[in-house]
C-alpha cells in the first residue's frame, strides 16, 4: 500500500496543465520466464502485483490512466500509461488490470519481435487492440535510430507503421524510440510518416507547450519504491533525474552506442552480483 503521506491533493502539480507519461516494459509473473535476463533488461521489469498496486493507488487517489492520444488533452489528474516492446504480458497481465480499473494505455510494439518467445503473436496483438488500448509503434527491429541512415529510419519508423496497421486494421499514430535514442531526423521521419507524436525517454513531464514529436516519458523501474512512484506521477524530482540522464547521454555520444552498452552491461552485472 502506498502511503497517503507521500501524496497530497493540494499539490500544485495537479492544478497545472501538465502530465507525466509513465513508461513500463515487461511484467513479471510467478513461474513465467522473462523475455530477456540481462541486468540492463531486468531493471525495467516490474512484478505484475506491483504494477497492479501502482494502478490501484492512482485510482484510489482519483487519478485516471490514459493512452497518449487522450493524455494530450492534459486534463487534470491524468497520467499516461505506456508500455514498450510488445511483450506477451501486455495482453495477459497489464491489459486486464487496466481494463478492470477503467484505465487506458498505449502499447508500443516492436514489429520484428512479434511471434518470438515471450512476445505477442499477431493474433494476440489484434486481441489487445480490440479490447481497447491504443497501439503505437516501437520500430521494426529495436535498432538505435540515431545510428541509422535515411533508409534505415524509413524501415524502422515508416514501414513498421504500415506493418502494424495491416495487422490491427487501425491507424497507428504514436511512436516511441527504442532505447530512448532520439534526434531531429527521427522526429522529421515520424512526422512525414503520419505519426501524431514521438515519445522519447527524457525524464520530464509534458504540457501543452511540449513538442508532440519530443514527448518526455518517465521510466518506472523494478527498484522504484512506492514513495518514488508517487513523486514521479506528480513530476517531483524529474529535473534532477533529467540532468543525470543528460550527462549519461553526453557519455553515450562520446563513446558511441555499442561501446556504451557493453560498459553499461558489465557495470550492471557487477552490481547485481555484489
Ligand atoms: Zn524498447
Amino acid at each position: 500500500m502506498i502511503e497517503q503521506r507521500y501524496w497530497s491533493r493540494a499539490d500544485a502539480f495537479m492544478t497545472k496543465p501538465r502530465s507525466v507519461f509513465l513508461m513500463y516494459h515487461e511484467l513479471e509473473l510467478p513461474g513465467r520466464a522473462l523475455c530477456q535476463d540481462s541486468p540492463g533488461y531486468v531493471r525495467y521489469v516490474l512484478h505484475a502485483a506491483e504494477f497492479r498496486e501502482q494502478m490501484e493507488f492512482l485510482k484510489r487517489q482519483g487519478w485516471r490512466g490514459v493512452g497518449v492520444g487522450d493524455a494530450l488533452n492534459y486534463s487534470p489528474n491524468t497520467v499516461a500509461i505506456t508500455f514498450d516492446d510488445g511483450c506477451e504480458t501486455d495482453l495477459i497481465s497489464a491489459a486486464p488490470i487496466l481494463l478492470e480499473l477503467g484505465f487506458g494505455a498505449t502499447f508500443y510494439i516492436t514489429t520484428g519481435f512479434l511471434g518470438k518467445p515471450g512476445y505477442l503473436k499477431h493474433s494476440q496483438l489484434r486481441e489487445l487492440s480490440e479490447c481497447g488500448p491504443e497501439i503505437g509503434c516501437h520500430s521494426m527491429t529495436h535498432a538505435y535510430l540515431t545510428d541509422l541512415d535515411d533508409h534505415g529510419l524509413h524501415r524502422e519508423i515508416t514501414e513498421a507503421k504500415t506493418q502494424l496497421e495491416e495487422i490491427i486494421g487501425r491507424p497507428v499514430e504514436h511512436f516511441s524510440c527504442p532505447g530512448g535514442r532520439y534526434d531531429v531526423r527521427v522526429a522529421d521521419t515520424a512526422r512525414r510518416s503520419g505519426y501524431r507524436t514521438v515519445a522519447t525517454s527524457r525524464m520530464r513531464a509534458n504540457s501543452t507547450h511540449t513538442d508532440r514529436y519530443s514527448l518526455g516519458r518517465v521510466a518506472v523501474m523494478r527498484a522504484t519504491s512506492p514513495a518514488a512512484f508517487a513523486d514521479l506521477c506528480r513530476g517531483r524530482g524529474l529535473k534532477r533525474q533529467e540532468l543525470v540522464a543528460g550527462l549519461l547521454q553526453g557519455t553515450r555520444r562520446l563513446l558511441g552506442n555499442s561501446t556504451y552498452d557493453r560498459i553499461r552491461e558489465v557495470v550492471l552485472r557487477q552490481n547485481s552480483t555484489q
